[in-house]
């Protein structure tokens, strides 16, 4: 029998007719760096964010990495942070030469269990840096009651929760600085890009002239105040963000769409567990993960993830613990076990296929196949 071939990939970025005018609009000037769209772009996020500055750079690795050092973390100092997160959470303080210390996570949010972070403080820590994991912001009461208190830095990595809010508060603007990425599989795109948002005018100043090789602004070209990177972001790709940026009430609006469609045709599953709400946070859609309920059940996750790309539907195992990254458990001796609730979801969790563009079929298709799938293992 001839079975139709399905396509459902796992992400696709929306772009439309606007984003590709004004991305060649932009290639009729002769500003195609440091032009005019750096600071429009900029303005544009700090406003939408609630923050004094942003700073554009060219990924959101970057924009932590710049943060790290902005902050004079480095060699001897500890960063408490999360290993159930994309690997940049944790490589932006290893790179600085800083310890990160892993805390495990709170089963039904899949941020930190602020609960188990004061045993890990002593007087190396210097700083919290906190995921907002899937677009669900992390319990920033919490984590400021416990900033305060050992006198620690905060420092929020927003990278999945553009537009995402806190007690009304938007997501970034929830600790000393916040970094977005614009990788085409986020909210919204740059191609490649990424932006630390802040209220701290030494942050935001020290990141800016780091992004572009520690120059100052009053500096002429071959002026370097300190040793920078070239991290800036070509007005192609801030173009490209400002068009994207005009239409994020609308995409997120459609993830939401899709996320709720699925809740529903999901919750008919007693294996599937769907993602969590919490009541006074607002999540920004970045990926639809469900989680495959342990006992008495014993499906395997990997099983299902190969028969559904078998069949044409694009998923993946997000996230693969940190602290089990063969150079984590050699450099930090970090192993299986020391982080029950991140392997045993890392373990059970499928991202389905998530974007505007997914119809109310795509999404009944997924579903159908893996109840198939779920059946028969
Ligand atoms: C996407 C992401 C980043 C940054 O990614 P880039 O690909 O460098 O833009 C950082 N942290 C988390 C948690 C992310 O999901």
């Amino acid at each position: 029998m001839k079975t139709p071939d399905i396509k459902i990939p796992l992400s696709r970025p929306d772009i439309t007719d606007l984003e590709i005018e004004q991305v060649t609009a932009v290639l009729r000037t002769p500003y195609l760096s440091l032009g005019p769209k750096l600071p429009e772009f900029e303005d544009l996020i700090a406003e939408y964010v609630g923050v004094r500055y942003a700073v554009a750079v060219n990924s959101g690795t970057s924009a932590l990495q710049l943060i790290i050092r902005s902050l004079g973390i480095g060699e001897g100092d500890e960063v408490i942070t999360t290993p159930f997160s994309f690997i940049a959470s944790a490589n932006c303080i290893l790179l600085e030469r800083a310890r990160p210390v892993f805390v495990d996570i709170d089963p039904r949010t899949l941020n930190l269990n602020t609960d188990l972070i004061e045993e890990k403080i002593n007087d190396r820590t210097r700083a919290i840096l906190a995921v907002d994991v899937f677009g669900l912001p992390a319990d920033w009461d919490a984590l400021k009651l416990i900033a305060d208190k050992h006198k620690l830095i905060l420092i929020e990595d927003s990278c999945e929760a553009l537009g995402a809010e806190y007690k009304g508060r938007k997501a970034g603007s929830l600790g000393i600085a916040g970094a977005f990425g614009f990788y085409p599989n986020k909210q919204m795109t740059t191609g490649e890009g990424g932006m630390v948002v802040t209220d701290d005018e030494r942050i935001a100043r020290l990141c800016r002239s780091m992004r572009n090789q520690g120059r100052d602004d009053s500096d002429d070209w071959f002026g370097y105040a300190r040793p920078g990177y070239n991290f800036r972001l070509s007005e192609i790709n801030c173009a490209l963000g400002i068009a994207q940026l005009s239409r994020l009430k609308e995409m997120l609006a459609k993830r939401e769409q899709v996320a709720n469609l699925y809740n529903l045709k999901l919750s008919v599953m007693a294996e599937v567990i769907t993602p969590a709400s919490v009541s006074d946070v607002k999540r920004s859609w970045f990926v639809y993960v469900a989680i495959l309920k342990d006992k008495p059940y014993t499906i395997n996750r990997d099983t299902i993830v190969e028969e559904l790309q078998r069949r044409g539907i694009g998923c993946a195992k997000y996230f693969v613990p940190i602290h089990l990254q063969p150079f984590y458990m050699e450099m930090y001796g970090y192993k299986q076990g020391n982080f029950p609730v991140t392997e045993s979801i890392s373990r059970r969790s499928i991202a389905l296929p998530f974007y505007t563009a997914m119809t109310e079929e795509d999404i009944d298709t997924v579903v159908r196949h893996l109840k198939d799938i779920i059946s028969r293992s």
